[in-house]
Formats: C-alpha cells, structure tokens, sequence
C-alpha cells in the first residue's frame, strides 16, 4: 500500500492540526509555515493527487470544497479579499500529492506571483 501523504495522515487524526473547518467531504487547517497572515488550507478527504487526478466523478465534489472556501472566509471574517491557490505538479511548487486549496489573506498579496 503507498504510503500515506502528511495530509491523509492530518486526516486519519495521526498527526495533529489546528483545524477550523470540517464536514463529511472536506478538512481545512492552519498552515504549518504561513504565506500570510491568514493561511488555511481547504482538502478533500478523498484521495485525489492534485487537479490533474480530478475526474467528471469529482465535479460535485469539487464544488463542495468552494462552496466550504466561502464559508470559510466568512467565518474567518476575510473581509478586504483573500487569495485561493493550488498548485499542480513540479514546476507550480506541490509539495503534498493530496489536492488542496491554499486560503490566503490579512495582507495585500503581490500580482502575479512569483
Ligand atoms: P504545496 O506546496 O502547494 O504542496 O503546499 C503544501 C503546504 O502544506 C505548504 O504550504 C506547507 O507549509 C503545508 N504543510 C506541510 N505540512 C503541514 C502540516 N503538517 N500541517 C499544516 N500544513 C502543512
């Protein structure tokens, strides 16, 4: 069996996060190195690698998890914007193979990025 990714480990309750949003479909948590100084990131609990791995099963799924982003930043009261990031692959800078959305806010955030 392949070994399991940091974040099916975050997950499974093996290792621990500061989470601040959960339901049946999706986890988000606090970054470990924050980018800003609001950093949440948002992850299906479904094994999905990155968008590439997303199938047309994935759609509804994957509207779940915005619809979760939005609820997230009006819970987090991101009220001057925030910045939704994901990054596919090597040359986008993925670390973690398990899809996930990066939330940022609490700072202007440089266009376009680096
Ligand atoms: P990416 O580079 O898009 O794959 O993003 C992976 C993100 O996961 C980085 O911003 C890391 O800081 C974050 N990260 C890695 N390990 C943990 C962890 N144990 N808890 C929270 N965030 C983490």
């Amino acid at each position: 069996m392949a070994e399991k990714t940091i974040f099916r480990r975050i997950i499974d309750r093996e290792i621990p996060a500061k989470i601040v949003y959960e339901d049946e479909y999706c986890l988000a948590f606090e970054d470990i190195h924050p980018a800003a100084p609001t950093h949440v990131l948002v992850i299906p609990k479904k094994e999905i690698i990155s968008v590439d791995g997303i199938s047309p099963d994935d759609e509804t799924l994957i509207g779940h998890l915005f619809t979760a982003i939005r609820a997230i930043a009006a819970k987090l009261q991101l009220k001057n914007g925030y910045r939704v990031v994901t990054n596919c692959g090597r040359d986008a800078g993925q670390d973690v193979l398990h899809l996930h959305f990066h939330i940022l806010a609490g700072r202007k955030l440089a266009w376009p990025p680096g």
